[in-house]
């Protein structure tokens, strides 16, 4: 069972992103105008103001940095577990931060290949990234 997440409420703008993994879909938005994705959704482009529609991402992506939270922040939320950045690969500089799931915390490492899943809660569906065995 996952644990318990402190989630953010839903809005116009960050909606597709927490609920497009219902459907198994990573979405993000993607810029009309220069064809840029960005991450986190800001409503426009973020590098030349365009119009952004959503559009769903790989899922696929590398550990550009992890760190393991071994202390208990939360009671309902036990350590040791995965924090990381992942770079996905449509985009170099294209970054969520999301846990890695399924892997011996110890275990996850910079450059890792990583897939995109989703944790379903509620109305959130929540991506994680699974490591990719090759
Ligand atoms: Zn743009």
């Amino acid at each position: 069972m996952a644990p318990p997440r402190i989630l953010p409420p839903l809005d116009d703008v960050n909606r597709p992103f927490w609920t497009g993994g219902h459907e198994g879909r990573l979405v993000l938005e993607r810029c009309e105008a220069c064809a840029r994705w960005q991450h986190p959704p800001a409503g426009r482009c973020t590098a030349c103001g365009g119009e952004v529609t959503h559009a769903a991402a790989s899922g696929r992506g590398t550990v550009f940095t992890a760190t393991v939270n071994e202390h208990a922040f939360h009671p309902e939320v036990p350590p040791p577990y995965v924090i990381a950045i992942v770079e996905l690969d449509e985009q170099a500089g294209l970054r969520v931060v999301a846990n890695v799931v399924d892997a011996d915390p110890a275990s996850v490492a910079i450059g890792d290949p990583v897939q995109a899943g989703f944790e379903i809660d509620g109305e959130h569906a929540v991506p994680v990234f699974r490591p990719v065995v090759p």
